[in-house]
């Protein structure tokens, strides 16, 4: 085993058979060794230093009806929410006085949020902070709308693939939904030139270790600049409930297969690993993570945001806990950059990153 990662390491890449025997077989020891060649492939790219993202979930109405999803058109039982131009403007200048240099916006694919709107949103934020990335998270929509975000400023799009499996795909989305859709929106936004970040969930289910050898070599064709992964956890008022949440110790273990793979990776420690254990996040960049996505919305509206049950949206996690936030990470030897965390040979307009 500990010869098949070596060779990952070299060769960034292995057989189907071997992926799937690491995926499946790892035992303990294996995947502290693989953490291990992880932790240095990632701190020869970018140090002690984990780039920081302010999320702004800006809305929480959506046209789709993902089955896994707390925020899905389906669920009546969902408070709605909205947040104002100028309420996301504060949140941006809020973080910006904590040292956030990448805003996040991300929402469901809410009808409101129109090319006007959202160009006008992004060209608001890059006018008040010219030295930040502003990433945009909003779901399959137009190129032609693709095309005005980033005239507008957009800098990076998140949009996880979710399952490069078509017929798992099928099981997670109604039929209106296809993964030919959302992987023609990654390939169009790629295109214009975003920084672009895919992804999935960690034990989704009917997930297979096939569904995530597909996923690895999806995101080996695709050559993203970001990878979002973070298990699967069930929300109680959605179709799947009932069905259990995917594990730490799997989602590390991607972790650590992705930061082999993919050297320059944005891979940012999740929300979700943050949820299933209380020390997710630092066990994520100890398995190879570089990045993490403190919530900057406003407090009332935190908890409305609500993908899967008991998201962590108190303490912490917070962005005002930046203090907090760098002290955990100081003490695992790491450090919160105050930097727009650009995917590594993107010229970023300013840095104010100084080293440890
Ligand atoms: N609407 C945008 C989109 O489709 O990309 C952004 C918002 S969407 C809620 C963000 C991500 O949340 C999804 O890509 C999905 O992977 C994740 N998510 C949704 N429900 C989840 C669940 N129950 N457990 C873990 N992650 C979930």
């Amino acid at each position: 085993m500990r010869e098949l990662i070596d060779r990952l390491k070299a060769e960034r890449t292995l057989p189907d058979r071997e992926l799937l025997l690491l995926l499946t077989q790892a035992g303990s020891r294996e995947r502290e060794y693989l953490f291990a060649q992880a932790r240095q492939v990632s701190q020869a790219r970018f140090g002690s230093w984990v780039y920081t993202r302010g999320l702004i979930e800006f809305t929480n109405y959506c046209r789709c009806d993902c089955y896994y999803c707390g925020i899905r058109r389906g669920n009546q039982k969902a408070s709605r929410y909205r947040l104002e131009p100028e309420e996301i403007l504060r949140r941006c200048a809020d973080g910006y006085r904590l040292g956030f240099r990448t805003f996040v916006l991300q929402g469901g694919e809410d009808p409101y949020a129109t090319d006007q709107r959202m160009v006008a949103l992004v060209q608001a934020i890059k006018a008040a902070h010219p030295d930040c990335a502003v990433t945009l998270s909003i779901g399959e929509r137009s190129p032609e709308s693709y095309r005005l975000l980033r005239q507008a400023g957009a800098d990076r799009y998140l949009l996880r693939h979710e399952t490069a499996t078509p017929s798992h795909y099928a099981r997670l989305h109604p039929p209106a939904q296809t993964l030919e859709h959302r992987m023609a929106c990654l390939w169009e936004l790629k295109r214009l030139g975003y920084q672009v970040g895919a992804g999935f969930m960690v034990g989704s289910p009917w997930q297979t270790a096939d569904c995530l050898v597909a996923d690895l070599r999806f995101l080996e064709k695709l050559q993203p600049a970001m990878v979002g992964i973070g298990p699967f956890i069930p929300h109680k008022d959605t179709p799947l409930a009932q069905f259990p949440a995917g594990t730490l110790e799997q989602t590390l273990l991607l972790l650590g297969v992705l930061r082999l793979m993919f050297p320059d990776l944005l891979l940012p420690a999740t929300t979700a690993l943050g949820t299933i254990s209380p020390d997710g996040r630092e066990q994520g960049i100890l398995a190879g993570a570089n990045v993490v996505m403190p919530n900057l919305s406003p407090q009332q509206v935190r908890k409305k945001y609500s993908l899967y049950d008991n998201k962590i949206c108190t303490g912490e996690e917070a962005a005002e806990s930046w203090a907090n936030l760098d002290a955990r990470m100081r003490a695992i030897g790491y450090r919160l950059a105050v930097d727009r965390g650009d995917s590594p040979g993107i010229h970023s307009v300013q840095t104010d990153m100084e080293h440890p």
